[in-house]
């Protein structure tokens, strides 16, 4: 049986993975994609 996460399994929105997954701006993308995401906004928080 797979282990669950919660409400359902938080995965990535974009790649899918469940690792490092970042939803504080609901976002739920895992640290990797956020960091592209947030690059594209203009984070420089991430970049
Ligand atoms: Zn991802």
């Amino acid at each position: 049986m797979p282990k669950k996460f919660g409400k359902g399994t938080r995965k990535c929105k974009n790649c899918g993975t469940h690792r490092g997954i970042i939803r504080k701006y609901g976002l739920y993308y895992c640290r990797r994609c956020m960091r592209e995401f947030a690059q594209k906004l203009g984070f420089k928080k991430y970049s």
